[in-house]
């Protein structure tokens, strides 16, 4: 009868021959691929198919995090009235000096303000998506959405206008980011 501390010690987890020679991992992995083959789709053509398709809404870069900050969009009143009174505090908190308005005095209907941005440009070029004009807005106006990215040819089609920035967030296709 051999005394126990003559007995050769099992290895340790790890520390196996099949361990050494990675070969648990490797049929892991093994396993993992095959699966995933045979899974439903997981990404996407961008920028030929829509990622924020609600269609597609069901794959994994089709849900984007809402709190990501990406391209921004100029909100409407319950009006359909851009909220925006032309106060110019986001074009001047903006870093990268990438906004540019004009004010001009609002219609006399228009009790509730006295003026509104006649030119509201943003060049998404320029735009570091720091949230600062977010955040300097005191009317609500701007908001960075989760839309990271419209694919364009031109540089001059990353300068957004007014209209373009009243209508760069159809809600029914891009999620709003959580409000403080
Ligand atoms: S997110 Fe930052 S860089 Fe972009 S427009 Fe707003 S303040 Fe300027
Ligand atoms: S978006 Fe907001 S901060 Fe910028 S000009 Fe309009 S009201 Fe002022």
């Amino acid at each position: 009868m051999s005394h126990p501390e003559h007995e050769p010690a099992a290895p340790p987890p790890g520390e196996s021959f099949a361990d050494k020679a990675y070969i648990p991992a490797i049929l892991r992995g093994i396993r993992l691929t095959v699966n995933r083959f045979f899974q439903k789709k997981a990404t996407v053509q961008y920028p030929e198919e829509g990622i924020y398709d609600p269609e597609a809404s069901d794959i994994a870069i089709g849900v984007p995090n809402p709190r990501y900050r990406g391209e921004h969009i100029l909100v409407k009143d319950e009006q359909g009235r851009e909220k925006c009174v032309a106060c110019l505090l986001c074009m001047a908190a903006c870093p990268a000096l990438c906004i540019y308005i004009e004010p001009e005095p609002s219609p006399p209907e228009w009790t509730d303000r006295e003026r509104r941005p006649r030119v509201f440009e943003l060049d998404m070029l320029r735009c570091i998506y720091c949230g600062y004009c977010e955040e300097a807005c005191p009317c609500d106006a701007i908001r960075l959405t989760p839309k990271f990215y419209t694919p364009t040819t031109s540089r001059a089609e990353r300068v957004y206008d007014k209209p373009r920035l009243l209508e760069n967030n159809p809600a029914a296709q891009i999620p709003q980011r959580p409000r403080k």
